[in-house]
């Protein structure tokens, strides 16, 4: 074993390293059936009103409402998309279907359910308001209003808004290209049988899911041994085509771990160990041509709580996302919290409702081999180092899922 030459930096303070040192990457024009997901690269208006024309809210005639009380002469219809075309005269109706354009001189529509139909004459009720049972020009949207702002992401309502304002294309940003890669020579692919010593690489499936729910797009380099030069090559060669670099394992200060030397040979580190747990080891290096790597420690947990401190808030930068960082609620904690001396702990645990309270409950274990720990989790709770936090207190949670 060896000291590690590297300072213990405060969580905070690594995390803000790693977000100065984050691009925003370049941005793309994609048509809205590859836009689910994607963050806009700038705001969008509306070229035009929305609805376009005044259009029907419901099935029935329109008409003038000082005609109301009156029997009326039926000129014609109005359907969705096939408009009745001409002005209404005085003392008659049209039929009209909902989404149908109502006609210019009549002001009001009256429900099929509220008229006496005979033949082509219509009674309608009296005492009728202007204005009623249909959607006045702009009433949704007017022309030139921003309806999406840069930085939200695309889900299915606002790719909703773009189609409905016109628009087949819309400007993202491009999504973080991520090398993937575990070491050490303990690991063997998941199916495959372990021999003496060895493990199934899990960290690989785990940070694949999480990087592409946070919007990146992974290249997998499989297993890289515990030796300096096979380790290197595959480093080398992944670099050349991605905006990142995530590894794990190999970043603590046993005789085989070879990540950080790596990293140092390839550019600068900036981070080399944190004031966290889990996660201590965790390292960050800026590469050529602003190449971000993060080098994960081994242990799952570890390596996922990293992710989700430092590696999904760089992720969401590059993508130019508006917010950063998860939401953050305050719970009650439902167990007795106790920090390490010297490390701020993100400890895992389950939300459940009681009244208008969140309740935080320990998810057991806080081991950072224990997957348990972790998976099921609804939020990570933040103790200070060195502080206790008694039961029935209220702290801040890093929301990963509500119950
Ligand atoms: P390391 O950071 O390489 O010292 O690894 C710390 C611990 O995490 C060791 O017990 C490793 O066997 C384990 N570990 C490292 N990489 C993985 C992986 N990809 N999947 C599962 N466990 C791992
Ligand atoms: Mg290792």
């Amino acid at each position: 074993m060896r000291v590690s030459a590297y300072p213990l930096v405060a969580a905070g303070e690594a995390a803000d390293t790693v977000l100065e040192n984050t691009p925003v990457l370049g941005a793309e024009e994609v048509s809205l059936a590859g836009a689910l997901g994607r963050v806009l690269a700038g705001d969008l208006f509306a070229p035009a009103d929305l609805p376009p024309f005044p259009s029907s809210a419901v099935d029935g005639f329109a008409m003038r409402a000082a005609d109301g009380g009156k029997t009326l002469h039926i000129a014609g219809e109005s359907a969705a998309g096939r408009p009745f075309g001409s002005p209404l005269a005085p003392g008659s109706a049209v039929r009209i279907l909902t989404g149908g354009v109502v006609p210019e001189g009549a002001d009001c529509v009256v429900m099929v359910e509220d008229v006496q139909l005979d033949g082509d004459s219509v009674g309608v009720p009296g005492s009728l308001q202007p204005g009623t049972n249909f959607h006045r020009v702009g009433d949704d949207v007017v022309a030139g209003q921003r309806v999406l702002e840069r930085g939200v992401q695309l889900g299915a309502a606002e790719i909703g808004v773009a189609a409905a304002v016109g628009l087949a294309r819309v400007p993202v940003r491009r999504r973080p290209r991520v090398a993937l890669m575990s070491t050490g020579d303990e690991l063997v692919e998941v199916g495959e049988t372990p021999r003496d010593g060895q493990i199934p690489d899990s960290n690989r499936w785990a940070l694949l899911a999480a990087l592409r729910e946070a919007g990146a797009d992974v290249r997998l380099l499989g297993i890289a041994p515990d030796e300096p030069e096979p380790l290197r090559a595959l480093v080398v060669e992944a670099l050349t085509d991605a905006d990142a670099l995530v590894t794990s394992g190999g970043v603590s200060v046993g005789t085989h771990d070879l990540v950080k030397p790596l990293l140092e040979s390839l550019g600068r580190v900036m981070i080399g160990r944190v004031k966290l747990k889990p996660g201590k080891p965790f390292t960050f290096a800026v590469l050529a041509e602003g190449r971000l790597a993060f080098g994960l420690p081994g242990f799952p947990v570890s390596s996922l709580v990293t992710f989700e401190v430092f590696v999904r808030p760089a992720l969401r930068k590059m993508q130019g996302f508006a917010g950063l960082q998860r939401p953050v609620l305050p719970v009650v904690l439902g167990y007795d919290a106790k920090a390490a001396p010297d490390r701020t702990e993100y400890q895992r645990v389950t939300l459940r409702r009681d009244g208008r309270d969140l309740v935080a409950e320990t998810t057991g274990s806080q081991s950072s081999s224990r997957l348990l720990s972790i998976s099921g989790a609804h939020a990570l709770v933040r103790v200070p180092a060195g502080e206790s936090i008694k039961a029935g207190s209220v702290v801040d949670a890093m929301i990963l899922a509500l119950p």
